[in-house]
């Protein structure tokens, strides 16, 4: 099935993100974790691209597995920009060979080696030069990301806008945000690219910060703001595992509900392999999901 085919329904849905192994000795592990998410039944479950491609055969192995045996629709993430022609046509021709429809377009971040290497040299530099060969090799669904707080690299929302609407018009069909922790950004950001020209859906992105740890490395991966009111929940809860969590859960449900309160159907919950916390999110949900208001 294909997401668009989903997120364009009127009930409330949620979908979750998961991740791939590392290595080959937690893939009975994660893949046990991902299996109780796809009980849930969720809309749809995403399942990303290790950085830099070195655990890129997982994704799509986890992937299948969800998709044949619990039949949850799947979206594969693949990244390009520290892979050649050659390697990006096999994964292509392997997500067609594994009937997966629905792929997010991602350049991938810039390690430190590919930051000091020639960029003439790279077979892909952005996320849109990926989206083209997607498009001109099959029928695939595609999903790309975008920055409600921009992306680091770009110098101000004008020009980050203006390189999404490039991307969009590539064959886009459909965009998911980088985790939000104030839902007014994710408005804002909706008005000024509606006004930019940008029309397909876009899927909010919702990181449950449920462990004290977890907020320092989410800031430093996605430089997202921290209302007053989460650090305050950090602040209070964050030494008392327990508690953060039921916090944490509590946070992202609250933000949820706003969403779909304010017309938004779909939610992409950033569960991160962790089943309690997208039982948590579900079960909170229980009496909204899968209906229309
Ligand atoms: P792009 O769209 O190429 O944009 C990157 C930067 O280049 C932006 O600043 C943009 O404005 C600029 N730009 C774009 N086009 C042009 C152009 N033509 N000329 C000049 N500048 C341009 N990473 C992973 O490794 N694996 C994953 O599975 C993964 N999943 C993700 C899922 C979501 C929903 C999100 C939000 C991010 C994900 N990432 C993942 C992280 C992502 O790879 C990084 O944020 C990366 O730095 C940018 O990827 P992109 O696809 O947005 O790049």
């Amino acid at each position: 099935m294909r997401i668009t085919d989903i997120i364009c329904s009127e009930k409330m849905s949620l979908s979750f993100e998961v991740f791939p192994p590392k290595k080959e000795t937690s893939y009975e592990s994660v893949q046990k974790a991902t299996e109780e998410i796809a009980e849930l039944s969720p809309a749809f479950m995403s399942v990303t691209y290790g950085a830099g491609g070195g655990t890129s055969k997982y994704t799509l192995a986890i992937a299948k597995n969800l998709k044949d045996k619990y039949n949850v629709p799947m979206l594969a993430h693949l990244t390009c920009v520290s892979s050649d022609k050659e390697t990006i046509s096999n994964r292509i021709e392997e997500l067609k060979e594994n009937d997966i429809k629905n792929v997010m377009a991602l350049r991938g971040d810039l390690t430190p080696e590919l930051e000091k290497s020639d960029r003439s040299r790279w077979d892909y530099r952005h996320a849109s030069d990926l989206i083209h060969e997607l498009k001109s090799k099959g029928d695939f669904c595609i999903g790309a990301a975008c920055y409600p707080e921009v992306h680091p690299e770009s110098l101000c929302q004008r020009d980050d806008i203006k390189y999404l609407k490039e991307k969009v018009d590539a064959g886009v069909d459909f965009l998911t945000t980088q985790m939000i922790f104030d839902n007014n950004l994710f408005f804002n950001f909706m008005y000024k690219i509606r006004e930019a020209g940008i029309n397909v859906p876009v899927i909010p992105g919702i990181m449950p910060i449920t462990n004290g740890n977890q907020v320092e490395r989410a800031i430093k991966l996605s430089g997202a703001f921290m209302p007053q009111r989460f650090k305050a929940m950090v602040d209070k809860f964050g030494s008392n595992p327990d508690a953060m969590k039921q916090a944490g859960i509590a946070y992202a449900t609250d933000q949820i509900i706003d969403l779909y309160a304010n017309g938004i159907t779909n939610v992409h919950v950033y569960s991160m392999n962790k089943p309690d916390i997208a039982k948590g999110i579900y079960n909170n949900l229980s009496e909204i999901l899968w209906k229309t208001f």
